[in-house]
């Protein structure tokens, strides 16, 4: 297993890091009355969707690494960061056609605002984490034989009295009953 491929399970998690990170970071500056800037987390709503988003990612990554099992983490990369893109995208339409305030509609021109370097960090960030759900897959068959135990398989139960038996053994160990010819 050489460096780059077995580091390639770490892409998704580095990228749920940057998301989380700049979550709290400026995502806009606009003008209203004062110039002022808003992070994610400021922003609120429905925007912690990629919070969690983000968090389910790298918290599903420590518990599969620590299980050596990275058997669902593609699944659950993908939707994940999918989800999240979809809902920037979504925001990102919304926004442009104009902000619903109380007193009517803004355009995003119309009190100057910016995406910020935490708005940019948090979209590269789950971009990487979904360019990094696809590495879980090539990765399979090395994680797989990772996780298949060296020495004698376990083979089906003895069919007396259900004990384990081992795939070179003739008769069970536990009752004497003969497993196969
Ligand atoms: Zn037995």
């Amino acid at each position: 297993m050489n460096n780059r491929k077995s580091g390639s399970i770490f892409v998704s998690p580095a990228g749920a890091v940057v998301t989380l990170i700049c979550f709290f970071l400026p995502w806009v500056k606009f003008s209203c009355a004062t110039e002022r800037t808003a992070s994610g987390a400021e922003l609120g709503g429905i925007f912690w969707l990629l919070f969690v988003a983000a968090l389910t990612v790298l918290v599903a990554f420590l518990i599969s690494i620590n299980k050596k099992d990275l058997v669902h983490m593609k699944i659950i990369t993908l939707i994940c960061s999918g989800a999240a893109l979809g809902l920037i995208l979504f925001k990102y339409v919304q926004f442009s056609q104009g902000i619903n305030t109380g007193m009517g509609t803004v355009r995003p021109q119309e009190i100057g605002l910016t995406i910020q370097f935490g708005g940019v960090g948090t979209l590269l960030g789950l971009i990487v984490m979904f360019i990094g759900g696809f590495f879980y897959g090539r990765e399979g068959p090395a994680v797989a034989q990772m996780a298949i135990p060296l020495g004698p398989q376990p083979a089906a139960p003895c069919s007396r009295c259900g004990a384990v038996a081992l795939q070179e053994d003739v008769y069970c160990g536990n009752c004497g009953q003969k497993l196969r010819e």
